[in-house]
């Protein structure tokens, strides 16, 4: 196995296609300087390379374990944590008064994509400490901000997000774990959660519990939820260990991949917690945290397809199997390599260029975000939170799916290699395969984007996505050079419009008809998306030609997309406008054919 942080193509993204470095024009961002974004990289890719990656085998081969409630993590992720904790790396994103560095989003999602790529299984609990703490900050008293931050800044104390119970899961309004005041300012929580990734372990001292639950005569429903703070540990007034609380593990899930994040049975009997946010708006507050993972949980995608990419690749390069059909490459030797054939070079270059795309269009949202939360101006601020309303399920849910599908290409180049153990490549289709089901399932993804995102106030979000799509079409139509791709992606533009349309329609009148067009959909916008996003990454390729090769791999690779993956955007669209009819007209029963499971 091998990986390398693509950092060129990092530079390629940031700087030159989405001019990042404007962002230093904003107080909280002006350290951010190009040659500080460059340092860092480099002793991120230093420790990702070197010591993250290295142990993301063993632990899937070694994994969490579990004894008398406790959890223990192979030693090699101690040492993983240990480097980004004494490097400062946990710190960067968070604000200076709490001790971190105040770096924009924009370089963060490229941080979760590499470590993402390295360890997955070890990302998902940095990333949860990440969220739990914009959460915190955005809705916790200042004492529990006072209290609690520094530490997840410093990287001496994890979080989770505790909202899954047993009858309990995509549907939150089923949850019954309760929270009654006490008589100390604090509330005591009684319930289970499952399923609770970094649940227990022993990477860090003290884990803080971020937990959804009902205090008594809450109304039913998600309007009867409030967020609570339950820590492993009730920490003194000055940050010290204190008491341990009524939360603990009851035991940890034998899965398919992520081996090495413990998945956990958690009890609460008794627990002290604090609230964050008002009672009965937790849901509100969670969101805080869940779309800061969505975004995350999407570079799980973009990271675990990369490194399988690059390993896809080197065999394709190395392996000798055929000949060209069209003649032999390479005479000297006794076959050519994989990469001659057409087949192999569809599968690579669907990859690269997804790949490629999605990792703009998350640079995209994570600049959104910086902009949302740092210009000065107040419309430009709303009208960035609006377009990060709107791309954020599609990173999450796009990104995931079309990983899944790159690491089952990648495993497939590698032919019966790739399905045994010893490459690694299964590996990464395990590992992955959770993404399109956790932070809410892609499906309740797409429901959001259909169901709530599109028809909101007239469609107003939408148009912060097809207002520059459009104005991009319009200064571009006739640039001799964009030319062949402005005018396929002005037809997938409008015909996104034209399902919007239909969506907004008929989903008036019947429900059902988004949720029956809602994932394809959602496809169809991510690629309308991506599309965009190469147009703007041809246009940098197209003026730089000459300079270097690279820019010709770019052009390849742009025209490629346009010819063989955007047109996926007309089936999705065709699918959409049959409706709902067909899909619900089949009686429960009819699913199974022969009557077989009815009266069940
Ligand atoms: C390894 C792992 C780690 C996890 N980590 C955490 C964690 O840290 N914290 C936490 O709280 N949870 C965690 N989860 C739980 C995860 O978020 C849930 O599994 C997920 O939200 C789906 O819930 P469910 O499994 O109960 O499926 P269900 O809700 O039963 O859904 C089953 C299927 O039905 C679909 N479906 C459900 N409702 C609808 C609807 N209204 N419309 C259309 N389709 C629908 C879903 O999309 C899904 O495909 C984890 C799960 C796993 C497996």
């Amino acid at each position: 196995m091998k990986y390398r942080v693509p950092k060129r193509e990092f530079e390629f993204v940031l700087r030159e296609v989405l001019e990042v470095e404007q962002l230093t024009q904003f107080p909280i961002f002006e350290e951010a300087t190009w040659e500080m974004v460059q340092m860092i990289i480099d002793q991120v890719a230093e420790i990702a390379e070197d010591i993250w990656f290295p142990g993301n085998q063993l632990g899937d081969q070694v994994g969490a374990k579990f004894k008398d409630g406790e959890v223990t993590l192979p030693p090699e992720f101690h040492d993983a944590i240990n480097a980004i904790r004494d490097t400062g790396l946990v710190t960067l994103f968070a604000h200076p008064e709490y001790g971190g560095m105040g770096f924009p989003t924009a370089f963060e999602v490229l941080g979760d994509e590499v470590m993402c790529a390295t360890n997955m299984a070890l990302a998902t609990m940095t990333g949860l400490t990440k969220g739990a703490y914009r959460c915190i900050h955005q809705y916790g008293s200042d004492e529990l901000k006072s209290l609690y931050l520094p530490k997840m800044v410093s990287g001496e104390w994890f979080s989770t997000m505790c909202l899954t119970e047993a009858h309990c899961g995509t549907d939150l309004g089923l949850l019954r774990t309760k929270a009654k005041p006490d008589d100390e300012g604090s509330y005591r929580l009684d319930g289970e959660k499952i399923f609770i990734t970094g649940g227990e372990h022993d990477l860090t001292e003290n884990i803080l519990h971020l937990t959804l639950a009902r205090l008594p005569g809450a109304p039913q429903g998600v309007k009867g939820i409030s967020l609570f703070l339950v820590p492993k540990f009730i920490p003194n007034a000055d940050g010290a260990l204190g008491e341990r609380n009524g939360i603990r593990a009851l035991s940890i899930e034998e899965k398919m991949g992520c081996k090495g994040s413990p998945t956990c049975v958690i009890a609460l009997e008794d627990a002290r917690g604090w609230l964050i946010g008002e009672e009965n708006r937790g849901l509100r507050a969670m969101f805080a945290m869940m779309n800061h993972e969505r975004l995350a949980v999407g570079m799980e995608g973009v990271g675990v397809a990369e490194i399988a990419y690059q390993n896809g690749l080197a065999y394709a390069l190395d392996r000798l199997q055929g000949r060209d059909l069209g003649g032999g490459r390479y005479p000297e030797q006794e076959a050519d390599p994989l990469i001659v054939h057409p087949d192999i070079r569809r599968m690579l270059l669907r990859a690269k260029s997804l790949i490629e795309g999605m990792r703009c269009l998350a640079v995209w949202t994570g600049i959104s975000i910086d902009h949302s939360l740092a210009d000065p101006d107040e419309a430009i601020r709303e009208e960035n939170g609006e377009l990060v309303e709107i791309l954020t399920p599609i990173v999450k849910a796009l990104c995931t799916d079309l990983g899944c599908e790159i690491t089952n290409d990648m495993l497939q180049i590698y032919g019966g290699h790739g399905y045994i153990r010893e490459h690694g490549m299964e590996q990464f289709v395990r590992d992955l395969r959770i993404a399109p089901i956790w932070e809410g399932t892609n499906g309740i993804q797409a429901l959001d984007l259909a169901g709530r995102k599109l028809p909101r106030d007239m469609g107003r979000l939408l148009r912060r996505f097809f207002h520059p799509a459009l104005e991009f079409v319009e200064q571009h139509r006739d640039d001799p050079d964009l030319k062949e791709f402005v005018e396929p992606f002005a037809k997938g533009l409008r015909g996104l419009q034209k399902t919007s349309m239909f969506l907004a329609q008929k989903g008036m009148g019947n429900p059902r008809e988004i949720g029956a067009g809602a994932t394809d959909y959602l496809r169809q916008f991510g690629l309308v998306a991506l599309g965009y996003m190469w147009l703007q990454m041809l246009k940098v390729a197209f003026a730089k030609r000459g300079s270097d090769e690279f820019y010709e791999y770019k052009l390849i690779t742009g025209r490629y997309f346009f010819e063989r993956v955007f047109p996926e955007t007309i089936a999705r669209a065709v699918a959409i406008a049959s409706g709902a009819k067909t899909m619900m007209a089949m009686p429960d029963a009819g699913f199974a054919g022969d009557h077989r499971f009815s009266g069940n």
